[in-house]
């Protein structure tokens, strides 16, 4: 067994590749370890991917990073959430927000003392009580830094845009020590004994050597794939659109800090506001819709004048079988890829990360600690499928072949049972390690339109003028929450203004 671990070796300098480099300098030092990042300029990188989740704010905590600076720098802009539009119905719309629903009290979820005021003829609007969906809704954000422990805290993440982002880590990593060398792989040598990677060739000849291998060359999976042969589990038959075509527009309007979905006739269009720009994208599937019609549809539904040609990108939804192989570990786009939908790719890329680092190899590649890495993180890849899959599975749309298909589709059974269970109780018994908790599942299952039967019983045991009360104060802490915010645009200038 190899046993000595100094010399890193990433192949790709995307955002895969660079939040890997940021991460481990700053985590694991370089004077122990070397690491060396090979990125090329004659391949570039995918371009895209500007929408992020909460969790995002602890991987820049863990670098360090001042996020105004970060803001800035990136020309980012908050997101609070996402805007379902057309998915149940055409001109229906509904909301993901970050954070929870409520207020937890009697020891169990906030949404079932909802299901029982709405049953006895409450207000079905849910997003009254999300201090995020007020917020969004009202174009405003702050940092709720407060304290203030009657008033509930505002859960956030960013639209940033991806090159800049990847840039600035890459000045981070390299300040901290990482190497960076521009040239294109050509080839990857393997121990004649063990298969592991030994090194791998530039185009100019360079040979470089390492201990471990950090797959982050996209889609193509240069070591994970091409050169160790893992294999790919595709799941297009849950997933089924399988291009993309991306173009940013001029900004028209101060940016709202919200992702919007739209539904479309193949697929659905992203529109992603960023302080100087507006990302936008039509993902959908080509067995319904000509790359270049869906390229006319995307432009006649800009906002503002198109800033670039249209940028077509072609994927098969799934997964690397072993994200990490022998000496090798795939990131990014190289260890599969899950649709934007909820924005998890480049959560996905934290979470290898920070398992990484907390499983990372110290007297060599144990199999035991291997084994359990790769079954983490199919878990992961697995819990969020299924969350994607609900959107589309539970439209009432039929109007064309692609929703009919979505629509009418098999689908997992742990997905089957999740639904299952929340129309029954309203809650989807979601794991303690799941991405996705009850209030994300309860904001997209009932934003489609699915009323659960019944609650918890637990629910039925307060007296009707207490849970009124109850519901008042939390509505009158989240209103009094979002009225002393300012707008985002105002906070975007104070703080973090990059246009
Ligand atoms: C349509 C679309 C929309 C998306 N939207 C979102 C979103 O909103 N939110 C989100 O979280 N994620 C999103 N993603 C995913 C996100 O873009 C990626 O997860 C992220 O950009 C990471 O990409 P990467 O670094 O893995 O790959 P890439 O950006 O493709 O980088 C690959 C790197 O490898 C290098 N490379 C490749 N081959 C070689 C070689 N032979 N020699 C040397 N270098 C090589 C390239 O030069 C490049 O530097 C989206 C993806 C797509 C396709």
């Amino acid at each position: 067994m190899r046993t000595t671990i100094r010399d890193i070796v990433i192949v790709g300098g995307g955002t895969a590749g660079w939040m890997a480099a940021a991460a481990l300098s700053k985590v694991m030092g370089t004077q122990r370890y070397t690491i060396t990042l090979v990125e090329s300029d004659q391949i570039g990188t995918v371009g895209v991917g500007e929408a992020t989740i909460p969790p995002i704010t602890l991987f820049n905590g863990v670098l360090g990073l001042d996020e105004n600076e970060f803001m800035r720098e990136t020309n980012a802009t908050i997101k609070l959430g996402i805007e379902f539009q057309n998915w149940r119905r055409p001109g229906h719309s509904y909301m993901h927000p970050f954070g929870m629903m409520g207020a937890e009290f009697s020891g169990i979820g906030f949404t079932n003392h909802w299901l029982r005021w709405v049953k006895a003829g409450g207000d079905p609007d849910n997003l009254r009580f999300s201090a995020e969906a007020q917020a969004a809704l009202a174009g405003k954000f702050g940092r709720t830094t407060d304290g203030n422990p009657n008033l509930p805290k505002i859960n956030y993440a960013f639209h940033f845009d991806a090159s800049l982002y990847a840039a600035y880590l890459r000045r981070f990593a390299v300040a901290r020590g990482v190497t960076r060398l521009e040239g294109k792989v050509v080839d990857v040598t393997l121990g004649a004994e063990d298969g592991y990677i030994d090194s791998i060739t530039l185009e100019d000849g360079r040979v470089i050597r390492g201990d471990l291998f950090l797959d982050c060359s996209g889609f193509r999976g240069l070591l994970i794939e091409q050169a160790l042969g893992v294999g790919y589990e595709d799941w297009s038959r849950y997933l089924p659109v399988n291009r993309a075509v991306a173009m940013p527009c001029a900004r028209v309007e101060d940016p709202v800090p919200l992702t919007r979905a739209i539904a479309r006739e193949a697929g659905w269009q992203w529109r992603i506001p960023l302080q100087h720009r507006t990302g936008n994208g039509y993902v959908y599937c080509d067995a319904w819709l000509e790359p270049d019609r869906a390229a006319e549809l995307l432009i006649e539904r800009l906002d503002g004048e198109a800033q670039a040609p249209p940028n077509h990108l072609r994927f098969v939804t799934g997964r690397r079988k072993s994200c990490w192989e022998k000496n090798c570990l795939s990131l990014g786009l190289a260890s599969g890829f899950l649709e934007p939908l909820e924005s998890t790719s480049i959560h996905l890329i934290q979470v290898v990360i920070s398992k990484l680092l907390a499983l990372f190899p110290k007297n060599g590649f144990e199999p035991l600690l291997i084994a359990r890495f790769n079954r983490e993180i199919e878990r992961d890849f697995t819990y969020i499928r299924d969350f994607i899959i609900a959107h589309y599975k539970t439209t009432d749309r039929e109007d064309t072949p692609f929703w009919a298909y979505v629509k009418h589709m098999e689908i997992p059974d742990s997905l089957t049972d999740k639904l299952e269970s929340f129309r029954r109780r309203g809650e989807v018994q979601a794991e303690n390690f799941e991405l996705f908790k009850e209030p994300n599942w309860f904001y997209v299952l009932y934003g489609q339109g699915l009323v659960p039967d019944d609650y918890h019983p637990v629910a039925d045991v307060m007296a009707e003028d207490d849970l009124k009360l109850r519901l008042a104060q939390i509505r009158s802490a989240i209103v009094q929450r979002v009225q002393g915010l300012p707008t985002h645009q105002a906070f975007l200038e104070k703080n973090c203004s990059g246009a």
